[in-house]
């Protein structure tokens, strides 16, 4: 049941649209990201729309976060971007979950286990010195191992660091690589793949992939200007109004003092579901109307500074037709990807669906 009245919408028309729109740029198999919750999103209902409108695999983190959608029926295949201890590849191979390759150390480990029919990626690192074999050597080595043994090697990628900037030579750099070192080990892939969704839209040289990962994009985001619709709007209702006195506080530290009498609202919604303290001073929309967060965010509560006394239960916008994430997040110093994982389980989820 849905009491308290801060709600998040997630508009799955929107993100079927905007699936639609990269799939027809890019012409590849798509990868659908929906590693930490999607996005904090709710993975089971980003992973539904992406598969029906043209996702084939999805990808996560974390093998738990694998074996969470095995858990709601998802029997799509399922790859692991992050690390996995060699002595969980049970585990996946249980949940019939891909895992990463991130390095030679960790073949000579999974060598040590039985490997039949585990799916493996082999990831390169082009650049970005996280996880991934850097040397070309190395992943020579790597890939004759397990090529020698019972593994699957089914794909092969790398992650591009600069992405979201535009003719970016490191990109080209990472590329080539990618392209140089996939090309040296002659061997037919069944899935190559470097492009995240900037990448997708922006990076338009790539002859080698087969695949992208989409993440981001999904949710209608993007450095660039492409039609993608916005999924994600941030809503409560006012719980309380009063009027202060000129000189009187608000919140924790007393940090806000009124320089008139002026109209106080207070909204179910604070730190713990998401909006984080940055938000003081801040604002949001009522009734068409700029107001400011004033005093600190509290962890359930904010307050606001109201022109007039708003009823009780006026709905509240912090991120939707008038406040995009991407404003959200400039203004915390941020990125949108921040503002999507913070908002908390507190948060109830509205999914909306009109088309099939
Ligand atoms: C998160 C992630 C993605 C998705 O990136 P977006 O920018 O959200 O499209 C792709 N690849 C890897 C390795 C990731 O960790």
């Amino acid at each position: 049941m849905v009491y308290r009245g801060t709600w998040a919408e997630i508009d799955l028309d929107n993100i079927a649209h905007n699936i639609k729109v990269i799939k027809e740029l890019t012409n590849k198999n798509i990868f659908a990201v929906v590693k930490a919750n999607g996005y904090g999103l709710g993975d089971d209902f980003i992973s539904e729309v992406a598969l029906y409108n043209g996702a084939s695999y999805l990808a996560v983190a974390t093998l738990e976060e694998g074996i969470s959608l095995r858990l709601k029926n998802f029997s799509c295949p399922i790859l692991i971007l992050g690390y996995i201890d060699p002595e969980h590849i049970n585990v996946a191979k249980e949940n019939n979950l891909t895992v990463t390759v991130p390095s030679l150390l960790w073949v000579y480990e999974a060598v040590k286990y039985d490997l039949s029919d585990l799916k493996v990626h082999i990831k390169i690192d082009t650049g970005m010195n996280r996880i991934g074999i850097k040397d070309e050597e190395d992943v020579k080595e790597s890939f004759c191992i397990l090529n020698n043994s019972d593994v699957i090697v089914e794909g092969i990628y790398s992650h591009l660091a600069c992405a979201d900037v535009e003719d970016n030579v490191f990109t080209n750099k990472q590329y080539n690589r990618f392209k140089k070192i996939t090309e040296s080990l002659n061997y037919d892939f069944d899935y190559i793949h470097i492009l995240n969704s900037d990448g997708s839209i922006n990076y338009d040289n790539d002859e080698i992939s087969n695949s992208i990962r989409l993440g981001i994009g999904m949710l209608g985001i993007s450095s660039y200007d492409i039609n993608l619709k916005p999924a994600f709007s941030l809503y409560t209702k006012i719980a309380n109004i009063k009027k202060i006195s000129t000189g009187e506080f608000v919140g924790y530290g007393a940090s806000y003092i009124a320089k008139e009498d002026e109209f106080i609202a207070t909204l179910p919604i604070g730190y713990a579901d998401g909006w984080k303290r940055g938000n003081q001073g801040r604002y949001c929309f009522i009734n068409g109307v700029k107001c400011e967060f004033v005093g600190r965010i509290c962890m359930d509560q904010s307050m606001v500074k109201v022109p007039e006394e708003f009823p009780i239960g006026t709905i509240v916008e912090l991120i939707g037709p008038n406040i995009s994430v991407e404003d959200v997040a400039k203004d915390l110093n941020t990125i949108s990807y921040e503002i999507f994982t913070s908002i908390s389980n507190r948060v109830n989820k509205i999914y909306k669906k009109e088309k099939r």
